[in-house]
């Protein structure tokens, strides 16, 4: 079997070696990308579930992780500033003594995947994808032909716009101006959990301001500071001039140099459509509040490995088994799994904003009022997503905050197992407890 994986940043990197790992009997791959398009070069904050995979999959340490990558380990997401009654709060990971996860060097983990990749690698530009039912043929720039049986398409912001996406636009941001600083002693943090003080060394600080908000990712190599900000609403000469106010504060040697990025929020109607797999940037795009980016390429990629990877590797006759798959009702099912899972996350990230700021600016106001018409403006009726969120926010509104009123979490929520499971999306009760009161929302 035959497949192409293009893209050469942390999605096409993370999906090659995912299959390298996974199909290597199975897969003749082939990782295609133009080492003349940059790749996005941001994306340093990440959830529990990408150390989980460099351990497990990749038999990566955490000791290779912290020395290749100038890692440093995250406990949560400090927001400053957000809503009006908390100066401060912790947006954790739960349960919080075992989880946390990376701040990572983008360029450093693209280069230690690479390393766990076996492959074809072709180095050219994709013209063209032209496919029928069980295959498809990519066209390079020179004239060159590959012929796949299937593609994981990883090449970035897609370029078409229209019916094949669906824009998010409770999330109010669109423009990123992105600089680096030299390292930073996060210091250390203190909570105490059900009485007991646990302190952790770092968290992705997220401190709203006037123009939108400013993450301060810290890496022991160097930290890096991000103004997410709405185009619409302020120029980059208004945004610069409050970020060199929150720099100079915070960083007298920050480097000159800036990266300005512009992101649309989005999803893909479809991921799969039974050849072409879409993943990371080009599949969806969310703003990086809760840092959910490469959480979620790694489920794709995994969603793609059970089925149908998964069961082309358990069958007798692939050639049968793919025929049958084609039936529209799986590939339904299979796409609105994913989709499900980016609009309840685009929903929860939208959510931060509804209590507002601190701050009286039309970059709120618009954002407040965005975030607050949520349920109404949802746009999937199929996935049913008015419901659950109103379902959600319903069974949330009493939680308690999960460490401040010192109570054992689990008998608060239903019976069972542990409580940690997530409800919408990637977030569990004790995410929406803990933000919900953090933002003044419950
Ligand atoms: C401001 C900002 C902050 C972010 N912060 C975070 C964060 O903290 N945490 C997080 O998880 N995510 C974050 N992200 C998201 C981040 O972009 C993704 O996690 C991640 O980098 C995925 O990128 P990608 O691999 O999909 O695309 P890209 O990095 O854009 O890579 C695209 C690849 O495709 C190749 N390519 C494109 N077109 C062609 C072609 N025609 N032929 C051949 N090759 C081609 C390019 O050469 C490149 O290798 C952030 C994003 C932004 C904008």
């Amino acid at each position: 079997m035959r497949i192409a994986v293009i893209g050469g940043g942390t999605a096409g990197y993370l999906a090659a070696a995912h299959l390298t790992k996974h199909f290597r009997d199975l897969v003749n791959l082939y990782h295609i990308y133009d080492p003349s398009i940059p790749t996005i070069g941001v994306g340093e904050g990440t959830t529990p579930s990408l150390r989980y995979w460099l351990k497990n999959t990749l038999g990566v340490t955490e000791a290779e992780v912290i020395a290749r990558c100038d890692a440093t380990r995250k406990y949560g997401i400090l927001f400053e500033n957000w809503g009006r009654q908390n100066a401060k709060f912790m947006h954790h990971f739960f349960p919080v003594r075992d989880l946390y996860a990376y701040h990572i060097s983008a360029r450093k983990l693209v280069e230690l995947l690479s390393e766990h990749v076996v492959a074809t690698h072709i180095h050219k530009r994709v013209q063209d994808i032209t496919q029928d039912e069980m295959s498809a043929e990519i066209t390079f720039d020179d004239g060159g032909r590959l012929g796949v049986d299937y593609i994981i398409d990883a090449r970035g912001f897609p370029k078409d716009t229209g019916a094949s996406r669906i824009e998010l636009p409770w999330i109010p941001t669109n423009s990123a101006l992105i600089r680096r600083g030299p390292v930073i002693n996060g210091g250390t943090l203190q909570h105490k959990i059900n009485g007991m003080p646990f302190e952790y060394t770092s968290a992705t600080r997220s401190v709203a301001r006037p123009h939108g908000w400013i993450f301060v990712i810290p890496l022991t190599s160097r930290t890096s500071y991000g103004y997410i900000y709405n185009n619409q609403f302020s120029t980059p000469e208004e945004v610069r001039a409050d970020f060199e106010v929150f720099l100079g504060a915070n960083c007298a040697d920050c480097a000159p140099a800036e990266n300005h990025l512009q992101f649309p929020n989005f999803t893909r109607r479809t991921f799969f459509d039974g050849v072409v797999m879409n993943i990371g940037n080009s599949a969806s795009f969310l703003e990086p509040l809760e840092a959910t980016a490469i959480a979620i390429a790694l489920s794709q990629i995994n969603a793609f490995s059970r089925w149908p990877l998964g069961r082309l590797a358990n069958s007798d006759n692939t050639v049968l088994w793919r025929r049958n798959r084609h039936n529209a009702e799986d590939l339904k099912t299979f796409n609105t799994y994913l989709l499900k899972t980016i609009m309840r996350i685009s929903v929860f990230v939208g959510w931060h904003y509804s209590m507002g700021s601190r701050f009286k600016s039309e970059f709120w106001s618009y954002a407040q009022s965005r975030a607050k018409s949520v349920p109404e403006n949802l746009p999937v009726s199929s996935v049913d997503l008015k419901t659950q969120w109103k379902k959600v926010t319903d069974a949330v509104s009493h939680l308690p905050h999960p460490f401040e009123d010192q109570i054992d979490f689990q008998h608060v929520c239903e019976p069972g197992p542990r409580p940690n499971r997530p409800i919408y999306g990637m977030f569990t009760p004790e995410s929406f407890a803990e933000v919900g009161h953090g933002i003044g929302a419950l």
